[in-house]
């Protein structure tokens, strides 16, 4: 078959691409109409509508037998147009094929074609007329086609506009879905004023907000505020005039509704009033609510921890704190408890923003401690642990007990959490403990543990001075008779008296115990032999002298006393007592009431 029909790209475009930017609109049927009116008009084989794209060319309408394939381009420039012409306009005279045989059946070629154009300027498509036979079209049948291409591109033109419009209004509404998705999403609700006629209209997702269905509530302002909780009334008017007088940009209250169920929920209500009349009265007013019950909730169980977390170490005995130090080495306390008050007399405000306020009731011997002890800590991340005086306006000296672990920050400083406790207590505990177990209870003297712990210590001083020290024992002399004679108290006191004769002898680095019944040992630091022996002579004479009395009668006291030096040599305090300790055997040999110096 020679002549083919041309079957036409033309019919509805899917519906998934009508409205969308990039999707082409379905042709006009006008266009159709076109078509058929030229080919019937002109008695041609056939008349199409073609529009350029992406190089070739769609076919939009057509009636009758088309060219195929159709030329890219209608407007070959070795065909002559109509220089008169408003438009691209061209009659194809010369056709070779046609003219050189009329008697046999041709393919339809493009005999005329006509540019169709939109207001602006812009090709719209081709008006084209095909034939098989050649055809001359004369300035009367061109007009027609120029009237025809006229109606085609108001036509072509139309559908445009229209599809972009769809277009717009397919934005629109995608946006506007989206806003309300996010509203109800989010638990908005979006409601609309009119403050002259006191109607109120709300979203769907307002209505849903609080139990409502969408064709429930009425749009009376009156009932609007019936809804708020009479507590909430007042807030919500004044703020509602506040806006509608301008002295406020936006209305924005928190209040409580009632819902239908009749539970109250927390709301935000945001609005702005968007029309005014010329004396700049309120006369719409549009706004969002936002269901903010849960967040309340969680807001009010931050409080109650907050306040939980307060009241707890505002209860502990002792302060508890949070210390930062910035990378720079200042330091604040980003928290501190009530205890702060007891335990430096200082408030929370008063360390807040410098911690070194705190440094002010630190007692100065302790200070250097202090500040060290939290360097090393930062620098190690090792835990602060400190035991340290204060010197406090109202409580004088105390001890405080600190405690805390850090961590680094972020930014290279260090943060603590930790407490500090009232220690004054517990050192004086510890302080009559290690008297209680240092002391001889009867005398107030060392005991033989303490007295022996000192005596390594001046061992060690001598090793490392060579300065001499002396070592003296006593016992007192026929104390078990004493005891017989005059009774157990009165050797008591002859021990009390005996003590107190020694210290009042002594010089305070001397050290002086009791190591057993009647038994007593004194080290004279930096003493020589000769010192020592003065000494012992001085207590020998003392001793006598004493006057100790049992009722009216005088009882005699004597005591024996052997004397040696500590030696560099000593291997323990031990060795230069036992030295003594013979010497004194010696005296007690040789008669009692003697001084006996050691000799190998
Ligand atoms: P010497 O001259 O040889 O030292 O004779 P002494 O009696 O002093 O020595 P002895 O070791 O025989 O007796 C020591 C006595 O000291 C025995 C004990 O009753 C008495 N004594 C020990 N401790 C105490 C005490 O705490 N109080 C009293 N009152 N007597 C004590
Ligand atoms: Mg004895
Ligand atoms: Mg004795």
């Amino acid at each position: 078959m020679r002549f083919r029909m041309f079957i036409t790209e033309t019919g509805d475009a899917p519906a998934s691409a009508r409205g969308s930017a990039d999707s082409q609109p379905a042709p006009p049927p006008e266009l159709e109409t076109v078509c058929r009116v030229a080919r019937a008009h002109f008695g041609t084989a056939g008349a199409f509508v073609a529009r350029a794209e992406a190089g070739t060319q769609r076919v939009l309408a057509a009636d009758g037998t088309l060219p195929a394939p159709l030329p890219a381009d209608f407007f070959p420039s070795h065909v002559e147009g109509d220089p008169s012409a408003d438009r691209r306009y061209v009659v194809h005279r010369a056709n070779g094929s046609l003219q050189n045989d009329d008697s046999l059946p041709h393919a339809p070629q493009i005999v005329a074609a006509c540019e169709l154009a939109a207001p602006d300027g812009t090709t719209l498509g081709t008006l084209c007329i095909t034939h098989d036979a050649r055809l001359t079209l004369d300035a009367a049948q061109c007009a027609v086609l120029r009237d025809l291409a006229t109606l085609a591109e108001r036509a072509l033109a139309r559908t445009i506009d229209e599809a972009a419009l769809r277009d717009r209004l397919g934005r629109v509404e995608e946006h506007s879905r989206l806003t309300t998705l996010a509203l109800t999403e989010s638990g908005t609700g979006v409601w609309d004023r009119n403050v002259e006629t006191g109607e109120i209209h709300y979203s769907p997702a307002w209505k849903a907000m609080l139990g409502y269905a969408p064709h429930e509530l009425s749009c009376r302002i009156e009932d609007a505020y019936e809804r708020l909780h009479p507590d909430d009334v007042d807030d919500v008017k004044a703020a509602m005039l506040a806006h509608f007088e301008r002295r406020t940009d936006s209305y924005e209250v928190e209040h409580r509704i009632r819902c239908k169920d009749g539970t109250y929920k927390w709301i935000c209500s945001r609005g702005k009033v968007i029309n005014r009349d010329d004396n700049g009265r309120a006369l719409r007013m549009v706004g969002t609510t936002t269901d903010i019950t849960a967040l309340r909730e969680l807001a009010a169980r931050l409080r109650d921890s907050a306040a939980l977390v307060t009241d707890l170490t505002d209860q502990v005995p002792g302060l508890v704190f949070q210390l930062r130090q910035a990378a720079d080495g200042r330091r604040y306390f980003s928290y501190a408890s009530a205890g702060i008050s007891d335990i430096y007399e200082l408030t929370p405000e008063q360390i807040a923003r410098n911690a070194e306020t705190v440094e002010t009731r630190i007692h100065p011997a302790d200070l250097v401690a202090y500040r060290q002890s939290l360097h090393d800590s930062s620098l190690r991340l090792t835990p602060w642990r400190l035991e340290y005086r204060v010197l406090l306006p109202g409580q004088g000296l105390r001890w405080r007990e600190g405690d805390a672990r850090p961590q680094r920050m972020a930014d290279g400083g260090t943060v603590w959490h930790g407490f500090i406790t009232d220690a004054t207590e517990r050192k004086h505990i510890e302080a009559e403990l290690h008297r209680m177990a240092t002391t001889d209870h009867l005398t107030q003297l060392s005991n033989r543990h303490a007295f022996m712990r000192q005596s390594e210590a001046a061992l060690r001083d001598v090793r490392a001075t060579g300065l001499p020290a002396a070592v003296l024992m006593l016992d007192l002399d026929h104390f078990k008779a004493l005891n017989d004679r005059w009774g157990h108290p009165l050797g008591d006191r002859a021990l009390r008296h005996f003590a107190r004769l020694l210290l009042a002898e002594t010089r305070p680095e001397a050290i002086v115990g009791r190591v057993g019944g009647e038994e007593f040992a004194i080290v004279l630091p930096r003493s020589d032999l000769d010192t020592a022996l003065a000494f012992a002579r001085r207590v020998q004479q003392r001793t006598m002298q004493a006057r100790l009395m049992h009722e009216d009668q005088q009882v005699e006291l004597t005591v024996s006393i052997g004397i040696d030096a500590m030696r560099e040599s000593d291997f323990g305090a031990y060795q230069p007592l036992s030295r003594a300790d013979k010497a004194l055997y010696l005296a007690k040999e040789r008669g009692r009431n003697r001084i006996e110096v050691y000799r190998a």
